[in-house]
């Protein structure tokens, strides 16, 4: 018989009996002990010590119900630890907390990323949390390459750490799962599988089910309204093969004179929107589709995916591209409410929409909607609010089709300034520092440590929280990048230092001030003294060679690791960036040829290893940032 039990009260929610689960598997594996479950009618009052879970109801209310904002409380009574949060997720993320407390690091994905160190059951009746969210938004978004796997791993470690909020892209996210199935970039790796649109839903289900099970927070679509209202294919960056009838035609945005398709891609078309027949249809179109899916807490609407490719016609030039967007949103959010629909619509500031609206507002009562700011084109060498982040760049007032969208983050805070000025309800930054950022500047503490400063500032700059924009294989060479964002968003006073400390010491043990040394010798010269991109990226020969000279001196140390789970990545990492910086030197100093070589040189590499990266790194997104997939 174990000596503390596990009790909640019955009926209760799949989230809560989920968390009751995996604080008896994770406290089982700690202590050796073995604990039983125990669902009940009333808690039992026999003296014995015990551990209650459950919502705030079942406690008399002791801490306020809350389904969009996480807060968690563990505090002890008589032997009793008592566990809640404001809504089931944030019963499990108590759990989590209580874990880590009890010892717990969750250092990369699924079984594998566990830390479970050994510890007395005892010490878990002396351990008192009371937390809220730093932020209300703490989530993620489907790119790269991921198999269902990668992204139920990803989605289990998440909630670990506290993230609620998940997006699938488009009305099926199948332009990504094809990436990983059809295995294109890598033949070698695998068989390719065939991905059709059913199996694609059925994908976007079982992430579906894996977040309900968790009680977190599903957002769904962005790109791809423009032509799906008008009768075309949006579910990612392809061209269009089949034809455009004449009445699909006279509604899409006219360009130097003619209507059609932008570049022949459909999610990259604008419409006609001050033609009435194409404005309805838009926002029809989003309505009847968040009416078919009421699963959506947030229904992404977003405009075409391509900058410069607004209605020129006489007509659509009497508003700024900012107003029209606005008056579909607010056209959209109006008919959701007269059909009581609940799905929030997502609406965002980026490419086209850089420039805050001129006439139109967005006003308090228009409170289904979350603004969502997406500075896609910044500066990742700086932080957000770095002041010397400047370069003179406009921050609004371009002519119609001749957005010059800014690189320096001076201008774009002034552009959230100004669309504050329009809309000041709920909000959340839309980023993208592990899409391309990461595998291009191989930087991994420097981009942690922007995005800790980044997380901690978005209270000052008026945004309750962050979706971020990357591959879901991202714990390379360590999860520090990711562990940065989720800390920090969960609570922004936590020290930089500690998460890396933390994190450094679960994976490395008594090396992980060495692995530190590194990392911090080769963020010094990854990130420039001067300008806004990556050393690897500088053009910088002189630079690159002393980083060059960095990756020697450390070869000793790196080639002396064991080829285990927790070093191999981090030897992978060492021998990637040496071809980068190879190949980095020679184009710097105009020998194309050479260049070239190195970079053959590391896609070999990367393909030859990507059985043993595959669920840390997407070699897909690594080749593509050198323009190799
Ligand atoms: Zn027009
Ligand atoms: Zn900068």
């Amino acid at each position: 018989m174990s000596k503390i039990a596990i009790y909640y009260k019955k009926p209760t929610s799949e989230t809560i009996r989920f968390a009751a689960r995996e604080l008896k598997r994770c406290l089982e594996i700690m202590t050796d002990e073995s604990l039983d479950i125990h669902p009940c009618t009333t808690f039992p009052d026999n003296n014995k010590p015990a551990i209650w879970i459950g919502e705030p109801s079942d406690f008399n209310n002791i801490i306020p119900s809350n389904n969009l904002d996480d807060e968690i409380l563990v505090t002890q009574n008589y032997g009793v630890c008592m566990i809640t949060g404001s809504n089931p997720r944030s019963v499990l993320y108590a759990v989590y907390e209580l874990l880590e407390k009890f010892g717990a690091r969750w250092i990369g994905p699924g079984k594998e990323g566990e830390y479970l160190p050994k510890a007395k059951l005892d010490n878990i009746t002396k351990i008192d949390v009371h937390h809220h969210a730093s932020y209300r938004h703490r989530g993620v978004c489907i790119e790269g390459a991921p198999s269902i796997k990668h992204t139920l791993d990803m989605i289990d470690w998440m909630a670990k750490k506290r993230m609620n909020t998940f997006l699938l892209q488009f009305k099926t996210s199948i332009f990504f799962w094809r990436k990983w199935y059809s295995h294109s970039y890598n033949e070698r790796f695998m068989k390719p599988v065939d991905i059709d649109e059913s199996v694609s839903l059925e994908m976007d289900d079982q992430v579906i089910k894996a977040l309900e099970k968790r009680g977190l927070i599903l957002h769904r679509v962005g790109h791809g309204w423009t032509a799906e209202s008008i009768g075309i294919k949006g579910i990612g960056w392809d061209r269009f093969d089949g034809e455009v009838t004449p009445q699909q035609k006279a509604l899409m945005a006219e360009i130097n004179g003619e209507r059609g398709l932008f570049h022949g891609i459909p999610i990259n078309t604008e419409l006609c929107y001050s033609n009435n027949q194409a404005f309805e249809g838009l926002v029809n179109h989003v309505v009847e589709y968040a009416n078919e899916h009421k699963e959506i807490d947030c229904l992404h609407f977003w405009l075409s995916d391509a900058p410069n490719n607004f209605c020129e016609c006489p007509e659509c030039r009497k508003l700024s591209q900012s107003d029209h967007y606005v008056k579909l949103v607010k056209a959209v959010s109006k008919k959701l409410k007269e059909i009581n629909i609940k799905t929030r619509i997502v609406f965002l500031c980026y490419t086209n929409t850089l420039s805050a609206p001129v006439t139109e507002k967005i006003e308090i009562d228009v409170d289904n909607v979350v603004f969502m700011f997406a500075p896609i084109s910044r500066c990742y060498i700086h932080h957000l609010t770095y002041k010397d982040c400047e370069s003179g760049e406009k921050a609004d007032g371009w002519e119609l089709n001749k957005i010059q969208p800014p690189h320096t983050n001076e201008a774009f805070v002034e552009i959230l300034r100004k669309w504050q000025k329009r809309y000041d309800g709920d909000s959340f930054i839309f980023d993208y520092y592990l899409w391309r950022p990461l595998h291009d500047y191989l930087n991994p503490l420097g981009l942690a440590r922007i995005i800790h400063k980044d997380m901690q500032d978005l209270m000052q700059l008026g945004l309750n929280g962050h979706v971020s924009c990357q591959v879901l294989r991202c714990f390379y060479p360590v999860g520090l990048v990711m562990d940065a964002m989720a800390e920090t968003l969960w609570d922004r006073g936590v020290q930089f230092s500690d998460i890396v400390n933390e994190n450094l010491k679960a994976i490395f043990t008594d090396e992980a001030d060495i692995v530190l040394n590194y990392l911090e010798e080769l963020n010094k010269i990854l990130s420039p003294e001067s300008g806004h991109v990556g050393t690897l990226r500088s053009g910088n020969a002189e630079r690159i060679n002393s980083l060059i000279a960095i990756l020697d001196k450390w070869e000793p140390y790196i080639s002396s690791l064991s080829d285990s789970k927790n070093s191999y990545n981090l030897m992978h990492y060492h021998k990637l960036l040496r071809f980068r910086a190879l190949s980095s030197f020679h184009e710097a100093k105009g020998e194309k040829e050479k260049a070239s070589a190195y970079i053959d040189m590391m896609i070999d590499y990367l393909k030859r290893t990507e059985r043993r990266t595959h669920r840390y790194l997407d070699t897909w997104m690594e080749m593509h940032t050198v323009g190799r997939a």
